[in-house]
């Protein structure tokens, strides 16, 4: 029973959660005519789609299902902004994983072996060549991988591109707009209900990230989404000194070595947006990062880097 004050409404497909993900979905679920509505219970792009890097790396993706999906959405972008009409700061930048010390070297290089196999153009530069590529890199640096299929893009900007398209398309984006049930019946979904509203619609997109195992308990779904923290430092703007996105070894191990990686440390990644600002962030797994870790990453820069002394 719905209580009197609730307004009631439809629509044919309501996507909860309004990340990269949920505006992605919602802008191509409303190219195909449906009413759709996104609710979204804090801002658009205030999660995890805007405390991220801006990495649209393929370099560093497992082959197979991971490498082919990452080579999918990176297609995408090639055009995205015309299509959206929006500027997030696209770039076919390349990518680079620096290789800090020797004994990092084996690993890399076998990577760098599957990745080309896999299709990724990929080589392994030595110390000269990945100092030339990236003058800041440090000269105790032992090597870097490169790619020029690695990308980058604004995350802050990205999914406002996508909200803004949705909204011209006729997606109805409701903010500070939480979804507290989903109403099932017969096994089949019904609506979505907020504090204030029941959208009754029969198709429910589940966009909530790390929250999306809660909202598939509202509809007795199992959904087994364990979230990993991630840390993202933004400096002040400074002038550009990073060119693309940077990656180091120990970043890729925490991906690739699950068991191994705490043994290899903690991972940097570098990028900088087009107003100035360094997007400093580390590998998932590990948590309560303290300066000197952070101050340890920045060995991989040449010290005489003022911009990157912390
Ligand atoms: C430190 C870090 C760095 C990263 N770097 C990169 C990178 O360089 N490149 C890359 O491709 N990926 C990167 N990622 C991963 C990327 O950020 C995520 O995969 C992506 O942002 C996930 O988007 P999402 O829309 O699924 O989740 P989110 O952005 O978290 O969106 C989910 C939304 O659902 C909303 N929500 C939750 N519950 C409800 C509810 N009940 N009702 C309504 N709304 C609800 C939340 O408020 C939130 O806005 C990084 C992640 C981290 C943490």
């Amino acid at each position: 029973m719905l209580r009197r004050d609730i307004f009631v409404t439809t629509a044919d497909a309501v996507v909860i959660g309004g990340g990269v993900i949920g505006t992605s979905i919602a802008y191509r679920l409303a190219e195909e005519n449906r009413k759709v509505i996104l609710i979204e219970k804090e801002e658009i792009g205030s999660k995890t789609s805007g405390s991220c890097d801006k990495a649209i790396f393929l370099q560093s993706k497992k082959p197979g299902f991971p490498s082919e999906l990452a080579k999918a959405s990176r297609a995408v972008y090639e055009n995205l902004e015309d299509e959206l009409d929006f500027s997030f700061e696209f770039k076919r930048g390349g990518g680079m994983i620096v290789v800090q010390s020797e004994k990092y070297l084996p690993f890399m290089e076998d990577f760098v072996e599957k990745q080309k196999q896999a299709g990724i153009d990929i080589q392994l530069l030595d110390k000269k060549e990945a100092i030339d590529q990236q003058p800041i890199l440090s000269k105790n640096i032992v090597g870097s991988t490169y790619s020029n299929e690695d990308a980058e893009v604004n995350p802050l900007l990205l999914s406002q591109a996508f909200a803004d398209a949705s909204r011209r398309k006729g997606v109805e984006i409701r903010t500070h707009t939480e979804a507290v049930d989903v109403s099932i019946e017969n096994g089949k979904v019904v609506g979505v209900k907020t504090a204030k509203e029941y959208i009754s619609t029969e198709i429910v997109v589940n966009a909530a990230g790390p929250f999306a195992p809660q909202i598939g308990d509202m509809a007795d779904v199992n959904t087994p989404i364990q979230p990993r923290r991630g840390v993202i430092l933004i400096s002040e703007k400074v002038t550009p000194v990073v060119k693309g996105n940077i990656l180091c070894s120990q970043y890729l191990a925490a991906k690739h070595l699950t068991e191994e990686a705490p043994a290899f440390g903690i991972g940097l990644s570098l990028g900088q947006t087009d107003d100035g600002n360094l997007l400093i962030g580390a590998s998932r797994e590990f948590k309560s990062l303290v300066l000197s870790q952070i101050t340890g990453w920045m060995t991989i820069f040449d010290n005489e880097v003022p911009h990157l002394a912390l």
